[in-house]
């Protein structure tokens, strides 16, 4: 019999995706769970849980999910530092999947951002562009951070001090540490995310496009069905893909 799965924001763009997509990627939808459903009660006789609601509520879920001992994979964005702490907490008496994005093809963006600033070296001037509809509710993307984030690592630079969101006005001359962040919203744009990477005389762009919201929803799936046999702890997408140690 195929393993059950819960699936939390349901109703939500993400939510009927998996639901429409959980058969055919080996699971049995145990429990479709929205605003307002008693997500305790909706739990029970689940095998893991997949979440895209909102960040408020990914919290209370991992708790939940943490006192069932139950896998969840959480593919909501925007938490802050507190909400980051205390899912680490509940990773350690749970496997959770955490990832910004779940798409294959970000993923391999995230390696080449990674692999392409430790060759082109510190003199290159750094930029990222994100795209999203215009629903979206946070700014920058989870993806576009995670893109900052491995930046910052290779140049051993800090994200609250050397991100720079925007420019306006007379900001003076561009930083050698900084790296520009430009978030873009409009229309039904499902994800796109560009890392620029510019000197005097060249400049290299790593894109990546999503065209369907299917392809979050598909990694999503298979991430929780390698989460079933994991042990407690923290893990991303990198993790699921086998792209990190
Ligand atoms: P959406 O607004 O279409 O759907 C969210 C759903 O969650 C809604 O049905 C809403 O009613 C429900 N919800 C809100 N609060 C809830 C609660 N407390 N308990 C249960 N359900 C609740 O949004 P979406 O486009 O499906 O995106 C959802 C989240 O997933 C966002 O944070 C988005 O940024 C993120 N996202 C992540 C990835 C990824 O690959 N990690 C991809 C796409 C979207």
């Amino acid at each position: 019999m195929n393993p059950k799965l819960a699936i939390v924001g349901a109703k939500g763009r993400m939510g009927q995706h998996l639901c429409r997509l959980a058969e055919s990627e080996g699971w049995g939808v145990g429990a479709a769970l929205d605003q307002g459903d008693d997500i305790k009660a909706g739990l029970s006789g689940i095998d893991a849980v997949i979440e895209f609601s909102f960040h408020t509520a990914t919290v209370p879920l991992a708790q939940c999910a943490a006192d069932l001992g139950l896998p969840v994979v959480i593919g909501t964005t925007g938490h802050c530092a507190d909400d980051l702490l205390a899912i680490r907490e509940c990773a350690k008496k749970i496997p959770v999947v955490l990832a910004p994005n779940f798409s294959v093809g970000v993923n391999t963006l995230f390696w080449l951002t990674k692999k392409t600033a430790e060759i082109l070296g510190s003199d290159f001037d750094l930029e990222i562009i994100e795209m999203h509809h215009n629903l979206k509710k946070d700014a920058p993307s989870g993806t576009a951070k995670r893109l900052a984030e491995i930046l910052c690592d290779v140049r051993h630079l800090q994200y609250q001090k050397d991100v720079m969101h925007g420019r306006e006005g007379l900001v003076g001359e561009r930083q050698k540490t900084e790296i520009g962040m430009h978030a873009l919203r409009g229309g039904d744009v499902v994800g796109e995310h560009t890392v620029v990477y510019a000197i005097g005389g060249e400049r290299v762009e790593l894109t990546h496009k999503a065209s369907s919201r299917e392809t979050f929803a598909r990694g999503a799936l298979r991430a929780a069905k390698w989460l079933l046999d994991k042990q407690p702890g923290l893990y991303d997408m990198q993790n699921v893909l086998g792209l990190t140690t």
